[in-house]
């Protein structure tokens, strides 16, 4: 089977994660990924640690223990889609004038797809590579990877891990004044989600002065929140990024200036862009949930409020309460924090083997492209195999028929798609990489 009509059936199943273990029903896609994959050369595992959510691992084996093993690990769910929004079908994988519709087209169906084509045309040719070349389809990428990456790094870490690994999302060619730039995404900004509790005294709502009315106290709590922000920091990922691109100076001056940056981002007219550097280089609060109240005569003696926090590189659970406290002031002392998830940024050096590795094999399709490196500020299931000691990067290849705005709202976003001629520089990618030397 080809990249491009793997590609199709796995939109079709419609493996849609919305976050609740009986959803995804990954099974469809790793029981396709076994048929593609299944045959000489590979040794095949599927393991399902919840019904319907199956994730695959093939292994091709190295000819030398010692040689360092490599991962292309893909995620085979997809967050959900509304088709009256769409102009084509989401779960139609429909091929419409060289490009392929639907749910999953650049997150990440197409280098799942891509991957497993390749690993398998690399054992048919009888190739067997230095260190392990294993090929991982999991589930459970949209929501936590509880049921994938997190699961078998937890449960068969032996099995999966790896000295290198490559995943999404990284590899959009940026057109710059010294020629085209991939970003490589070298880090993920660390996941901080907590429920801030306000609490009150309950009363008659007919007589509201000098209560302690906690639905007021917790607007000043959001209102403090949404105007406190932390120093800039200037990662070298971001730094690496800017520079990489050739920017003119005063573009690049201030988007590495950690005393100028916030008042530029303010100020840029560029939105995408503004949000984009701001977040690569502050740890950012978000509020973006609050319950409150019981009825509507009683002042409120209790609101929750939920945050979702983003941490740069560096920042552990102390600092981002650090943080709040600073924002918070006195009122610090009328809230409750509970954790919900606390899971610190992760970062992978740039200049290793995996990193000219992909430089080099990149440019048998762009000869002028350079890697720069990249820190996105979502979560990608390398975070998991960072943690256990591997080089992880995002990357993948794309022709240059969309531009990348077009790809960054297509993530998650309607009317998501893939030309057909990017799931072949993918599949180029892959098995050039695999015949790379990453000793
Ligand atoms: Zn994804």
């Amino acid at each position: 089977m080809e990249v491009a009509e793997l590609l199709q059936q796995m939109i079709r199943n419609g493996c849609v994660n919305d976050g609740t273990e009986a959803s995804g029903h990954e099974r469809r896609s790793a029981d396709i990924l076994r048929q593609v994959l299944e045959g000489p050369g590979l040794d095949l595992e599927v393991h399902e640690p919840s019904p319907g959510r199956a994730s695959i691992v093939a292994r091709l084996d190295g000819r030398r223990e010692d040689a360092p093993s490599l991962v292309l690990l893909g995620h085979t769910d997809v967050v959900p889609a509304n088709a009256a929004d769409w102009q084509h079908d989401p779960f139609g994988g429909e091929l419409i004038d060289g490009e392929v519709w639907g749910r999953g087209a650049v997150d990440m169906l197409n280098l799942t797809a891509s991957m497993a084509v390749a690993v398998r045309h690399l054992a048919d040719d009888g190739f067997r590579p230095d260190g392990d070349l294993v090929f991982i389809g999991v589930a459970d990428e949209e929501a936590l990877g509880t049921y994938g990456a997190g699961w078998l790094t937890e449960h068969l870490a032996d099995d999966v891990r790896a000295d290198y690994l490559v995943t999404e999302a990284g590899g959009f060619p940026l057109a710059g004044a010294n020629g085209m730039r991939l970003p490589v995404l070298t880090g993920e900004k660390g996941v901080f989600w907590c429920t801030l509790t306000v609490r009150g005294t309950p009363g008659h709502a007919s007589q509201p002065l000098r209560t302690d009315n906690a639905l007021v106290k917790a607007a000043e709590v959001v209102r403090r929140l949404a105007e406190h922000e932390p120093r800039a920091d200037i990662h070298e990922a971001w730094r690496g990024f800017v520079e990489g691109l050739g920017l003119p100076e005063e573009l690049a001056d201030p988007l590495l200036d950690p005393d100028r940056i916030s008042a530029f981002c303010a100020e840029l007219p560029a939105l995408g862009l503004a949000r984009q550097a701001h977040a690569c280089t502050h740890t950012t609060i978000a509020p973006t949930i609050m319950h409150g109240g019981t009825k509507l005569n009683v002042i409120p003696d209790r609101v929750q409020l939920e945050l979702d926090i983003r941490s740069l590189p560096g920042w552990g659970r102390t600092e981002v309460e650090k943080m709040l406290a600073d924002a918070l002031g006195d009122l610090m002392s009328d809230v409750e924090l509970e954790w919900h998830s606390t899971e610190e940024a992760t970062t992978s050096k740039s200049d290793t083997p995996l990193w000219h590795a992909l430089e080099r094999v990149a440019r048998q399709s762009y000869p002028d492209a350079q890697c720069v490196p990249f820190l996105t500020v979502g979560a990608t299931d390398a975070r998991f195999f960072r943690r256990m000691g591997t080089v992880a990067y995002g990357f993948g290849l794309f022709s240059e028929r969309l531009t990348f705005e077009q790809y960054a709202t297509m993530f998650h976003g309607i009317d998501e798609r893939v030309d057909v001629a990017s799931l072949g520089l993918s599949a180029q990618l892959w098995d050039g990489l695999a015949r790379q030397s990453l000793g």
